[in-house]
């Protein structure tokens, strides 16, 4: 069976971020967590027959929301759970996403007992200022306080969430902050450029003048700084959001970028496996009371043709900085990408978004700040070369 990843959602929080415009519930967690811990057994234990899975997943993510705001016994529960439905291999990567106020070292012991070996720390900024305007529940402090603990609890593996081009975020705060997490000593940092999303605080201060977005030269400047700093630092920027000390990469979220099958269990949670992909409803009452009747919790699904899932092999494969492989690409699709999109590439590859040799196709420098325009231009291309209608960026 090929390696396939198990994502888990888990929607609680004790606030909502100012940023954030996730599928969340706040509060709730004792009253409910109990009920949604049995449907996500449910609903696994539905896919593993449907699937016809026969081996334990490569990968597991407890994302969220917050999952460390589990009750530890009951996220102890809930992997075992895992393990007796889809079986377990020694090696899985097993990640917990945790914000560092909702950690108890009890809780971590607790986790790394049950197989947890990868713990995934939200701390955004280390700028009190920053925190307090995305209104994120932690103190600067505990965060220190929180990784030592997790040291202690048997924890190696250990990522730091940063976010850098916050309105009014300077230079030398995020300096400031991407120094801080060195001497933390992660073995991964990732490193999420600030997105403004419109329903949110944050976009509607945005909108209405009472917060400046930051200007896209100083956005480019926080990010290349961080590269240079990290790499002398001795971590490898691998994909366009991380950065790993060598052999320390994310396994899961490597899946994803080469297309591999996942499961996604729980509320809005997304699926992908052998060409389609589905999402969960996004409403959790519907979803407990769709897993309670005995029914899929599925909203949409879509079928991928063989010239889409080419175009996501690209471009999620682009993600990553060592490209896509031509071998890899032929392997999969018995094709080369120069008699599908001959085009379209060729015009990145102009524009200087793109570069290509015998080995493979990458992003340049310019083509990572640009990331979202490669993404738009591979998502709307033709198939075929001529007649293509690409604007120059
Ligand atoms: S902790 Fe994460 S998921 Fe929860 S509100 Fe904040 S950003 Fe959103």
């Amino acid at each position: 069976m090929r390696p396939w990843g198990l994502y888990v959602h888990i929607p609680y929080c004790r606030r909502r971020c100012s940023y954030c415009d996730f599928t969340i519930r706040v509060g709730q967690v004792e009253a409910e967590a109990p009920r949604y811990v049995k449907a996500l057994l449910e609903e696994a234990r539905g896919w593993r027959e449907q699937l016809a899975i026969a081996e334990g997943p490569s990968s597991i993510y407890f994302g969220g929301g917050t999952p460390s705001l589990l009750p530890a016994p009951l996220l102890v529960e809930l992997l075992e759970g895992l393990w007796r439905i889809f079986g377990r291999r020694a090696e899985t990567e097993v990640t917990v996403e945790a914000n560092p106020d909702a950690l108890a070292e009890s809780s971590l012991r607790a986790w790394r007992e049950a197989g947890v070996n990868r713990l995934s720390l939200g701390v955004q900024s280390f700028d009190p200022e920053v925190l307090r305007a995305m209104r994120r529940s932690h103190e600067v402090a505990t965060v220190e306080q929180v990784v030592f603990q997790a040291r202690r609890a048997g924890f190696d593996n250990l990522n730091l969430d940063l976010i850098y081009g916050w309105p009014g975020q300077d230079l030398a705060s995020w300096q400031d902050t991407v120094e801080a997490a060195i001497l933390l000593e992660p073995t991964h940092l990732s490193c999420y450029q600030l997105q403004v999303e419109p329903l949110t605080p944050l976009g509607r201060w945005v909108a209405a003048g009472q917060v400046m977005a930051s200007d896209d030269e100083l956005v480019a400047a926080m990010a290349e700084w961080a590269e240079r700093r990290l790499s002398a630092a001795g971590f490898s920027r691998y994909e366009i959001s991380n950065y790993a000390r060598p052999g320390w990469e994310c396994r899961h979220n490597l899946l994803y970028w080469r297309l591999e099958p996942y499961l996604g269990l729980g509320v809005g949670a997304h699926s992908y496996w052998q060409g389609r992909r589905w999402w969960n409803l996004a409403s959790l009452p519907a979803y407990l009371r769709r897993l309670e009747a005995g029914e899929v919790a599925r909203e949409g699904l879509e079928e991928l043709d063989q010239v889409e899932a080419m175009r996501q092999f690209l471009w999620l494969g682009l993600r990553e900085l060592r490209g896509v492989r031509r071998g890899d690409f032929r392997a999969r699709f018995g094709r080369d990408w120069d008699a599908v999109f001959p085009t379209p590439l060729r015009q990145l590859v102009d524009w200087g978004l793109l570069e290509e040799d015998s080995v493979g196709l990458r992003l340049t420098a310019r083509g990572r700040d640009l990331a979202n325009v490669v993404a738009r231009q591979l998502v709307d291309a033709p198939d075929e070369g001529p007649g293509s209608s690409l604007d120059s960026p």
